[in-house]
């Protein structure tokens, strides 16, 4: 039979042994075995840390972004041959688009978050600290890429998704990989890697795999690792106390059991539109994936004088749903991941069974449409009734992992808030209501329970992406059972694999290792005006501070007719009296026009191409008619534009081929007594000489 290989320390290697044999969940005939025996799991670790980490750690956020995106694209034109792959686990279509195509579009989203980051190896997080009265010493964060591995220990059920939503994270930060799939369907992520591997898009060493048991790899993580677990809470628990994990203090992130809730609001009532988006929604989250999804509903939530309306409408959905071969196009739910995993489900539910009863489906019996329903891991969608779920409690304890849901009635919010957390912490929950007031009430008396609250309703319903997707800029993970964990989540989860180290030091100092101006830096004044400089010419801190202008009591009168701002305090005729002003005060914007007017260097066509915008702008302090006004206005930031490829089929906006990027400056009005009056970080788009 053949064997998996294994991707260590640059080659492709089988395990020692027969090693364990993985079976086709259709039809149950053997396919492949896996093994990880005698793999250098020492030298694995060591060759990540010391080839893929200083690989990815030379590159910018950027150079790595547009390296996720390549990989993405190359997927993408690769996906037929995992779809041919993925039908063996059981999946649908659906199912293997979920996992497929959902995974791709993780590595696109994750590419596209680099425009948030600088084009730089590392990058600031928050707010500049002030930390003296005279404005010479301050603070900030700065954050770097770990120096160690991302190991990361998956569940069976998203053998594509569930490696490329990890990858894609810590590949952008900056950080290798080990990725241990769950063996009983590690054939499908293996043929991901090699067709990965075969790109040559990812440096040498930013990505291994191991096809079978995780070994003693744990043993050698060091305090730099980060280790992600998804699982079940009796692993995930075994592993985060690992005397390693402990020791070097490893971050370790966990995603388990969860037994998500889904909540028919009081308001609805039959033949509401939001009556059928519940029983729509319940029935997809049961059956989608076979039920073995980590966010899939395990516990319908329905008021009491509807649970048997509500009963009906999803067992007549469900009956409906086609069991069976997942290539035939019929079949709407597949076979679980393996009989071993069939096994598991039905023993839960002989659990679930002591404190609820089944209103729809069988244990015993399945029927399925072009397949084998003896050797297949089939398994007939199962809907239980627990009419007392407040003594009966086991629902919200026992999770079967397949597709299994119990309905239990509540009187009112606060009985269903309360049941929410009785799942003890969860990944996603979801409420649907037309009623904005129990919408607010359940997200806020629930939300310390749950990962992610979807509200749905017919306003957004075609357009929602469903109570059971997880999102690459959402937060994925939960409290307590669900396991304490958050991935994804845009730059949130960039952040796991990137220490955060407080730096201190002179405004000039921080300016000069960050690359951004802090305000109080030394600048420089000599040279040409900025605005004459093309972008690579720029450097941080070049400044100019203008001449003075006085602003005068006509200025402000025909500011406010030609703008139409006739507030009452910018009137000279006002009486002051109980206002927050002395006198005829000028506009915010007039002040910020009237520094544009002294700072930027007129007449000439030059390198700055156009103005982008404001990204912050405060007014500080009243200017009066009679006061002078100065800028202080200083280079701040750069970020080269990439360049769109020319596209023969689009006509291109004009100027869309001229080489640029973006300039941030800082700029400081200031009035005769050199006091702050207002300050923003306004945007150019400048023009590159090459
Ligand atoms: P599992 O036994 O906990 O396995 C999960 C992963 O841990 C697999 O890769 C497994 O490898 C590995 N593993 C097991 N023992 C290990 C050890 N001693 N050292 C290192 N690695 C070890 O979970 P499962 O039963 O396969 O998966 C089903 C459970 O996963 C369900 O209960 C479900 O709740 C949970 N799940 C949760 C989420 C989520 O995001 N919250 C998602 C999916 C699944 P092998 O395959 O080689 O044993």
């Amino acid at each position: 039979m053949n064997k998996l290989e294994n991707y260590i320390c640059g080659k492709w290697i089988s395990g020692e042994g027969e090693g364990q044999i993985l079976f086709n969940a259709v039809n149950g005939t053997p396919i492949v075995s896996a093994s990880t025996a005698g793999i250098d799991f020492e030298g694995a670790m060591v060759y990540a840390r010391k080839k893929g980490g200083p690989a990815l750690r030379k590159m910018t956020f950027h150079e790595r972004g547009r390296m996720l995106r390549a990989l993405a694209l190359h997927l993408l034109a690769k996906k037929e041959l995992f779809y041919t792959i993925s039908y063996q686990t059981g999946a649908t279509k659906i199912d293997s688009w979920i996992d497929i195509e959902g995974g791709i579009g993780n590595l696109f989203a994750n590419a596209s978050l680099r425009r948030k980051l600088p084009d730089e190896t590392f990058a600031l997080d928050g707010d500049a600290i002030a930390l003296s009265k005279n404005n010479s010493f301050m603070g900030h964060h700065i954050l770097v890429p770990k120096e160690g591995v991302a190991v990361h220990i998956n569940a069976y059920n998203f053998p594509i998704w569930g490696m490329l939503e990890k990858i894609a994270v810590n590949l952008l930060a900056g950080v290798p990989a080990i990725v241990k799939p769950a063996t009983v369907t590690s054939f499908l992520t293996e043929a991901v890697v090699k067709e990965i591997i075969s790109s040559g898009i990812l440096p040498d060493g930013s990505l291994q795999l191991l096809c079978g048991s995780a070994g003693n790899l744990l043993d050698f993580l060091t305090s730099q690792d980060v280790v992600t677990f998804t699982g079940s809470a009796y692993t995930g628990r075994l592993l985060k106390t690992h005397p390693r994990v402990i020791s070097e203090s490893v971050p370790f992130n966990m995603e388990a059991d969860s037994l998500n809730c889904m909540v028919l609001g009081e308001d609805v009532q039959p033949g509401q539109p939001e009556w059928d988006l519940f029983v729509k929604e319940v029935k997809k989250e049961m059956t989608v994936k076979a039920g073995q999804k980590c966010t899939a509903v395990r516990r319908i939530f329905v008021p009491e004088n509807k649970i048997e309306d509500i009963g009906k409408a999803i067992a007549s959905a469900l009956h409906q749903t086609v069991i069976g071969n997942p290539l035939n196009d019929k079949v709407r739910m597949g076979s679980l991941a393996g009989m071993g995993q069939r096994e598991e489900v039905k023993q839960q539910v002989q659990q679930l069974l002591s404190v609820s009863s089944i209103i729809s489906g069988s244990l015993d019996s399945v029927s399925v449409v072009d397949a084998d329903d003896v050797n297949g891991a089939f398994m007939s969608p199962l809907l239980l009734m627990n009419e007392r779920p407040f003594v009966n409690t086991a629902s919200h304890d026992i999770e079967a992992f397949g597709p299994v849901s119990t309905i239990m009635p509540y009187k009112n919010m606060d009985e269903v808030v309360e049941l929410s957390k009785l799942g003890k912490g969860s990944l996603c929950s979801s409420i649907v209501t037309a009623d904005n007031n129990i919408a607010k009430q359940y997200v806020l008396g629930a939300a310390s329970h749950h990962g992610r609250i979807l509200v749905l309703n017919e306003e957004c319903a075609k357009e929602s992406t469903g109570h059971g997707s997880p999102l690459p800029l959402l937060v994925h993970g939960g409290p307590g059972r669900a396991g304490g964990g958050e991935e994804m989540g845009g730059l949130r989860g960039v952040k796991h694999y990137l220490q955060r180290t407080a730096i201190q030091g002179s405004p000039t100092m921080i300016t000069a290792i960050s690359n951004v101006y802090q305000q109080y830096a030394k600048g420089n004044v000599s040279g040409r005006h900025p605005f004459r400089k093309y972008f690579e010419e720029l450097a941080i801190g070049d400044q100019i501070v203008t001449e003075k202008r006085t602003i005068t009591s006509e200025d402000i009168n025909r500011f406010a007719d030609l703008s139409g701002d006739h507030f009452y305090a910018h009137l000279i005729k006002t009486d002051f009296e109980g206002t927050m002003f002395e006198e005829q005060v000028a506009h915010g914007y007039f002040i910020m026009s009237a520094a544009a007017g002294l700072f930027v260097d007129s007449y000439e066509k030059n390198p700055v191409l156009l103005n982008y915008g404001i990204d912050e702008l405060r007014f500080t302090k009243p200017m009066y008619a009679g006061s002078k006004l100065y800028i202080r206005f200083t280079c701040k930031e750069k970020a080269a534009q990439e360049t769109k490829e020319p596209n023969p089929d689009i006509q291109m906006p004009k100027g869309s081929d001229i080489p640029k990027g973006i300039v941030k400056w800082l700029v400081e009005m200031l009035d005769d007594n050199d006091e702050l009056v207002g300050i923003a970080t306004i945007l150019t788009m400048v023009q590159m000489k090459n």
